[in-house]
């Protein structure tokens, strides 16, 4: 199955976040890789978006975006580390 890369999730996440999540960083519960959400491997649009760690292929984000509402599921991601401006 192909796959697109975490830049991806940028218009989907964009319209949830005020801040581009693909540029965060995040740390994968199953096997403690970290790096940027923009290298995840990302399979969809349907029925939503799964991504899965480039380390070990766990599922680390889901995001279904139905009417009125969005479902973002992140209990593959222990952290996230998200730049912000001081
Ligand atoms: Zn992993």
């Amino acid at each position: 199955m192909t796959h697109l890369d975490g830049n991806a999730l940028a218009g989907p996440l964009g319209e949830l976040f005020a801040v581009d999540v693909t540029a965060a960083t995040g740390r994968c519960a199953s096997c403690g890789m970290t790096g940027p959400v923009a290298s995840l491997k990302v399979y969809g649009p349907g029925p939503g978006l799964v991504a899965r760690c480039p380390g070990c292929d766990e599922v680390m984000l889901r995001l279904v975006r139905g009417p009125g509402a969005a479902w973002l599921d992140l209990r593959g991601t222990v952290t996230l580390r998200i730049p912000v401006v001081d």
